[in-house]
């Protein structure tokens, strides 16, 4: 077969979907794969998206394609090491072994956002140079339909201080999150209303407000020397408030480099209190009060309390997808035009509460290339086939994320109570009628075998049975009293 469609890409966005897609792409013998990315550099450091990522058994099918699974393991806490301090006001101290990580799969490995995007660009750097070049600090300004043959696109870019630059592609891949370009081009251009509008869906988590603290390496957590909070520890510092719209906690996830600056995040209601503060003054002596366990002054410079007030922080998105992830423009296999498709965060975001929106990004891809394998790289065939393969599963993924753990920010501790109910209550019915019962979905989703409409399909499953067993419980109690 004729490969020379195979090269001429352009990827706008070099997060963890666009230098995956690169890579992925490059392994299957693709080249002049262009990676457009807004941002300075792989690692670059933004205080308040300095989140965790979990790369999980469904994450991991990409690396291991792309060889790289080691490395990342060397990078990362694995989940089988995941250990929590709770610290509550007084400064007692618990600290317990995850408890809802299924020991049956694969191990997940945590690590920063930041460590995993540098990782994927190292392995360009040292690997396929010769395939992908990766131009940082470039923005995709324009798309628009090629002013010489309406069948291909048009890609527009601006470096800074440069003039713009413009692609022709064969294949475009819009790895640009939320907020993509990619998606609101084709929304415009396509003429079919919706297919590219996002559809969101309300969830208890959805809106909550975030900041994040940067405290140094192996910060005190008393005034006793060498009483050190430990890199691969996680910690969840409760504070003296008790009233809903006061009290905070301080959620640390595990690092494993020792000197890496530890993250705290605080999410919790737009209206809570402390995003009412104004100045820095004001802000350190909340944080004084709310954590008489912790030594304050030392843990938090004045130049730090001056960025977290200052900054904006950000929001958990509502629960979202599109349902168009692809268009072809021309015949892109005979360089006549050009195929676009939606990976990662542009077709489907949410917020954290399962820990899916990396590894959902790296599963599309990964299924994308499956599917290219099938079909030979041929991207007419590829891509309609990748959309009804992977429709089902983005639908299903945004209901997971509903119905998941959205109460897990102690945004109501009566809601909390009753999603443990429902958790353990699954749980138990699993272990007595497993033909009858599957674990909570929190659960199933760690299980990267089963898709996620497999999963949804067995939580209706659940659902349906756990109705029709109460049911039964109280026909069984009316009768009781009837004949009593
Ligand atoms: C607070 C928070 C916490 C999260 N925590 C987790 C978590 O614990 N676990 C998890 O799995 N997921 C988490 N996520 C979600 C996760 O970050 C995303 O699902 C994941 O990053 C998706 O990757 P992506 O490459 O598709 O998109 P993104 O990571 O959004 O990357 C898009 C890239 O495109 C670039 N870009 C955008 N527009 C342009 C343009 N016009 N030109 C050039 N470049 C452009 C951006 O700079 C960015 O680098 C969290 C998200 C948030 C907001």
């Amino acid at each position: 077969m004729n490969n020379s469609h195979k090269q001429n890409v352009i990827i706008i966005g070099g997060g963890p979907g666009g230098l995956g897609a690169a890579l992925m792409l490059a392994k299957r013998g693709w080249k002049n794969i262009t990676v457009i990315e807004k941002r300075p550099s792989a690692d670059y450091y933004e205080p308040d998206k300095s989140f965790s990522y979990q790369i999980d058994g469904r994450g991991q099918k990409l690396t291991d394609f792309l060889g790289i699974t080691d490395k990342l393991a060397d990078l990362s806490v694995p989940n089988t090491e995941f250990y929590l301090t709770v610290i509550q006001k007084d400064g007692i101290r618990k600290t317990t072994k995850l408890p809802i990580a299924d020991s049956k799969r694969k191990t997940a490995y945590w690590l920063p956002r930041a460590a995993f995007v540098e990782l994927l660009y190292q392995e360009i750097q040292q690997n396929w140079q010769d395939k992908i070049q990766v131009l940082f600090k470039t923005e995709c300004v324009e798309i628009k339909p090629h002013s010489q043959n309406s069948e291909q696109l048009e890609v527009i870019t601006k470096s800074q201080n440069q003039e713009p630059v413009s692609f022709v592609p064969n294949l475009i891949l819009g790895c640009d999150g939320l907020n993509s370009i990619v998606r609101k081009t084709l929304s415009e251009i396509s003429g079919e209303s919706n297919l590219f509008e996002m559809q969101k869906f309300p969830s208890p988590s959805a809106g909550l407000k975030y900041k994040v603290l940067t405290l140094p390496p192996q910060f005190p957590l008393s005034e006793t020397e060498g009483d050190l909070s430990q890199s691969t520890m996680a910690y969840a510092i409760r504070s003296s408030f008790k009233e809903p719209k006061k009290a905070i906690s301080l959620g640390l996830l595990p690092f494993k480099n020792p000197q890496q600056p530890r993250t705290a995040n605080i999410i919790t209601y737009p209206n809570h209190q402390i995003w009412q503060l104004s100045t820095p003054v004001e802000v350190e002596e909340f944080f004084k009060q709310a954590f008489p366990q912790l030594p304050v002054e030392k843990i938090i410079s004045s130049e730090e309390i001056a960025r977290f007030t200052f900054s904006e922080g950000g929001k958990f998105p509502v629960p979202q997808y599109c349902s168009g992830l692809y268009q072809i423009f021309g015949k892109p296999e005979d360089n006549q035009g050009t195929a676009v498709i939606l990976l990662g965060d542009a077709v489907h975001c949410f917020p954290p509460d399962i820990g899916q929106g990396v590894n959902s990004a790296l599963e599309d891809i990964y299924i994308f290339q499956e599917i290219l394998q099938e079909t030979q790289d041929n991207l007419t065939a590829a891509l309609p086939r990748y959309q009804n393969l992977r429709e089902l599963d983005i639908k299903a993924l945004i209901r997971l994320v509903q119905i998941g753990y959205p109460w897990q920010y102690n945004q109501d501790q009566v809601q909390k109570r009753l999603w443990s109910i429902n958790f353990f209550l699954r749980l138990l019915l699993n272990r007595l009628f497993p033909f009858l019962f599957s674990p909570h979905c929190f659960l199933l989703i760690q299980n990267h075998e089963l898709s996620y409409w497999e999963i949804l399909h067995k939580s209706n499953r659940n659902t349906r049975n756990l109705s029709i067993l109460a049911g039964v419980i109280i026909l069984g109690i009316l009768m009781m009293i009837n004949y009593s």
